[in-house]
């Protein structure tokens, strides 16, 4: 088994860089919010003791165990997950790499067996060795200790090894054995062993680099594993990195997950999370959510299809309906032009990806709804590669057309939602189109201010952007010609990153946790 993603599933998770205040400290260790309950049909759910609101971290909670994905062995911290130049390699095992001296103190702790281990074995077995390897010690440490903050054990964490298709099953196995070589001194039997392995399967998190474009590991959260799912959450999920810069180590914090309420949440109500992205019709999530976690989706808008009429819409004018055919065959040619241009994508030949995009959303325009999946997905993928190839008036279009049609969809505090309108924000921006750019900037602050909170990394840049166009939208209404030659100069002097969604067309359903 490994881990093959190297795409963030949901562009949600980032670091927190920013210093924490004590107090905030003391509340992510604090379990008060919350208590498990018996759902019933659901099994165990988590719900509320109080009152929330819009934005309050519901609760926050550190990871059990960690790892660093192989391929990124040298290029991220093991310890704080920021991807960084000139990490500093651990002298012991020549494995573990950190930013510096007190990244590697505030993991020596999770590192310590696996130094030892790996210096033994001569290598590091892969992530998913390593991962179990971590869990197992820190099982075997924690043995009798009854922590406040944790709501469930690791090893109470569903297994789904009795739903494993053969193939996945043998590949278990196979980990089994590789963990026996690393750790031959285990005092763990096989069976248990595999019961760990089947809970990193199906429990797996994954965590973002400090940008959030690039999942770099993937851990175990166990009280965040208690929330239940539904298409339509009441709460969003987001990693936050913590703190390891204050000068002070008492106000050090580690990384963590944070539950947050995206509206008001009354006493008792049971607290949901999205496992998969919302925007797929309710056979589809179903489909995955059953493959993925074993379970039949139940919820509302699964039961009642809501909005699945809109994601599949044909386009109204005037009362007139394309006819039944020709929308059939829309759809059918946007399926075939979908997967050309994730391998066109994949290929790097980025021109032909803007090629069968143009051409397919001419075919699509008149027969498929604004808010029409395929269409969505044409827009996305067309207005991502044409924003990296510097084509910013026609991706900003793109963009500004694929927002319209998720606001009919989503969620208004959905966190994808506030990043694609973060992406055309910037697009609008870079293509000069300051008013619309600095109106979607704003309304992207608004949605991460509740999604990911004031403190986030990248809530912090949206306020500088915002910031930034205001006054060049002040500027732009004095005097245009200043602002344009002003623009001029700014784009001829930086050259801009990509702000694209690091997720493939094809990714239709993006998973919360982490899954081979
Ligand atoms: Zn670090
Ligand atoms: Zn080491
Ligand atoms: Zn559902």
């Amino acid at each position: 088994m490994h881990f093959s993603q190297h795409f963030l599933p949901l562009p949600l998770f980032f670091f927190c860089e920013v210093f924490q205040s004590s107090i905030h400290l003391v509340m992510t260790l604090d379990m008060d919010n919350v208590e498990v309950f018996d759902t019933g049909v659901k099994g165990r759910g988590l719900r509320t003791t109080k009152d929330l609101c819009a934005g309050e971290v519901v609760l926050a909670e550190p990871s059990f165990a960690a790892v660093v994905f192989d391929s990124l062995s040298q290029q991220v911290c093991h310890s704080c997950f920021r991807r960084q130049a000139n990490l500093h390699r651990c002298a012991q095992c020549k494995f573990a790499h950190y930013c510096d001296r007190t990244c590697q103190t505030a993991c020596w702790d999770e590192h310590k067996q696996e130094c030892g281990a790996i210096k033994k074995n001569g290598k590091a077995p892969n992530e998913n060795v390593r991962l179990a390897a971590r869990v197992l010690w820190r099982i075997q440490k924690d043995t009798g200790i009854v922590s406040d903050s944790q709501l469930t054990s690791v090893d109470q964490l569903e297994d789904h090894v009795a739903d494993m298709p053969a193939d996945n099953l043998k590949e278990l196995k196979i980990d089994v054995h590789k963990y026996l070589d690393y750790c031959p001194n285990t005092r763990h039997g096989v069976e248990y062993i595999s019961h760990i392995f089947g809970i990193i399967n199906c429990n797996g998190f994954t965590l973002s680099d400090q940008r959030g474009q690039q999942a770099v590991g993937v851990g175990l959260f166990p009280n965040l594993c208690l929330v239940n799912h539904d298409c339509w959450p009441n709460c969003a999920v987001i990693l936050n990195h913590g703190n390891q810069s204050a000068l002070n180590a008492t106000f050090h914090s580690k990384r963590r997950v944070e539950l947050r309420a995206l509206g008001k949440i009354a006493e008792n109500e049971e607290l949901t999370v999205g496992y998969v992205d919302f925007l797929n019709v309710s056979t589809d999530r179903q489909r995955a959510l059953k493959h993925q976690y074993h379970f039949d989706c139940t919820c509302k808008s699964c039961s009642k299809n809501l909005k699945d009429d809109l994601m599949m819409a044909a386009k109204e004018t005037e009362g007139n309906k394309p006819s039944d055919e020709l929308v059939k065959e829309v759809q059918e040619l946007s399926l075939e032009c979908l997967a050309k241009v994730e391998a066109a994508r994949t290929a790097g030949d980025f021109h032909e990806v803007v090629k069968l995009c143009r051409e397919c959303l001419d075919k699509q325009e008149p027969v498929l709804a604004d808010t029409h999946l395929y269409q969505l997905r044409m827009l996305s993928a067309a207005s991502e590669v044409l924003s990296y190839l510097k084509f910013f008036s026609e991706a900003a279009e793109y963009s500004r057309r694929m927002v319209e049609g998720y606001m009919k969809l989503y969620h208004p505090n959905n966190a994808q939602l506030g990043m694609a309108t973060m992406r055309a924000g910037v697009t609008h921006w870079h293509a000069g189109l300051i008013e619309v750019g600095h109106g979607m900037i704003c309304k992207a602050y608004a949605i991460l201010m509740i999604t990911h909170g004031p403190n986030h990394s990248i809530t912090k840049d949206l306020e500088s952007m915002r910031m930034q166009t205001e006054m060049e939208q002040r500027i732009f209404k004095q005097n245009e010609c200043v602002y344009h030659s002003m623009r001029e100069a700014a784009l001829q002097n930086k050259s801009m990153g990509m702000m694209a969604e690091a997720v493939s067309v094809e990714d239709n359903v993006k998973a919360l946790f982490h899954k081979q």
